[in-house]
């Protein structure tokens, strides 16, 4: 439980955290190199492994997850490879800006907002440009509230080419299934402050053998995110650079609170929590932005009636409610909302977030 007169924070990330997690974010440091920090790294690996449904390599990164985009990128790509990136969204904008900047050779592949990728449209472009390096894609859009079909992309890619496949599941991972080994996902990256029940700081990635074999190719400079940095340390039991400990002593107990739970039940639960979003939500007459086939269970968007000034809703959600929501980003800002139900969430969370988006619109509404 949270403390008494904390606003209902119901962005899609950061996430709010219940007591005994937030005691953890203070806990006293203690010596990265030392066996303590070495036990608690081996468990949370293992822990990440069995959410990840992977025996792939993963690693602990303390950036945002867009550190861990761009490690997926510079590990594997080098300029001029060809890339090819789905874009659904903010971030899926974000991941081909990312190629870009490496010195990708990047074909860009846009869907409508609230659409999710077509899977015979990856078929043709895939068919069309030889030899991909890699595609690169969201597997969540949080700026949408849509989900990609993971599995049926990675089946088309797998079917079409032997490009690699980097998937930003910043906002999915933790809380939907991803089967990293299954569907052949060669790098997943997301972060703790997603559903994972952690302040923002430490991004986790995975990263396959075939995505090590590039690694060795792959002439993008690196340094920090160099992932041979965080193997060979992680040989040793250790951090490469000085991590965020307050982060990962969260990290380490909300992995194992999530495995205790058993992955399935903790999938479950957000599918059952975002049913209860969108099914509020139409109750209220509202329309929703996804197409329904593909709903995110971490975030829901919402469409505000075309009189609402988007702003002024959402500051006067926060000063008569006390509740936060997440507003539309780029194109979509002013246009919709978003409720996050990622994580640590219980149905009055949602309900108070959803009644006082209906009070307030009836203040805005004729
Ligand atoms: N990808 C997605 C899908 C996200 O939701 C976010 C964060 N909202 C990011 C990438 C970027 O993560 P960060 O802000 O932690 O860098």
């Amino acid at each position: 439980m949270t403390s008494q007169n904390q606003p209902n924070l119901r962005l899609p990330g950061p996430v709010p955290l219940p007591d005994d997690i937030l005691k953890l974010a203070g806990s006293q440091m203690i010596n990265h190199r030392g066996p303590e920090y070495a036990d608690m790294l081996e468990k949370m690996s293992a822990n990440l492994k069995t959410v990840f449904m992977t025996n792939n390599d993963v690693y602990f990164i303390t950036s945002s997850g867009t550190g861990a985009m761009e490690a997926a990128i510079v590990n594997t790509i080098s300029p001029g490879d060809k890339i090819l990136s789905i874009i659904i969204g903010v971030f899926g904008e974000r991941f081909a800006e990312i190629a870009e900047a490496y010195g990708g050779d990047v074909t860009t592949l846009n869907f409508d907002l609230g659409q999710a990728a077509d899977l015979d449209q990856i078929r043709e472009t895939l068919r069309e440009i030889s030899n991909v390096k890699a595609v690169i894609f969201t597997h969540n859009e949080s700026s949408t509230g849509v989900s990609n079909p993971l599995e049926e992309i990675c089946n088309v890619v797998h079917e079409e080419s032997e490009a690699l496949i980097l998937v930003d599941a910043v906002s999915s991972a933790g809380g939907v299934p991803i089967a990293v080994d299954a569907w052949g996902i060669d790098v997943v990256a997301t972060a703790s402050q997603k559903s994972w029940i952690s302040p923002p700081g430490i991004a986790m990635i995975t990263f396959s053998k075939k995505a090590w074999e590039a690694h060795q190719k792959s002439t993008s400079p690196k340094y920090y995110l160099d992932v041979q940095q965080y193997e060979d340390y992680l040989q040793i039991g250790q951090p490469p650079f000085t991590p965020c400990l307050s982060v990962m002593f969260t990290l380490e107990i909300a992995l194992k609170s999530m495995v205790d739970e058993g992955i399935e039940n903790v999938f479950a639960r957000h599918h059952q929590i975002a049913q209860h979003t969108r099914d509020g939500a139409k109750a209220l007459g509202l329309e929703l932005l996804p197409d329904p086939r593909f709903a995110s269970n971490t975030v829901t968007a919402i469409k505000l009636p075309e009189e609402v000034d988007g702003k002024e809703f959402l500051s006067r959600v926060i000063k008569n409610h006390n509740v936060i929501l997440g507003g539309g980003q780029k194109s979509l800002t002013g246009k919709i909302f978003r409720i996050g139900h990622m994580g640590w969430v219980e149905k009055s969370h949602i309900d108070e977030a959803l009644a006082a988006a209906e009070d307030t619109l009836k203040t805005m509404t004729s």
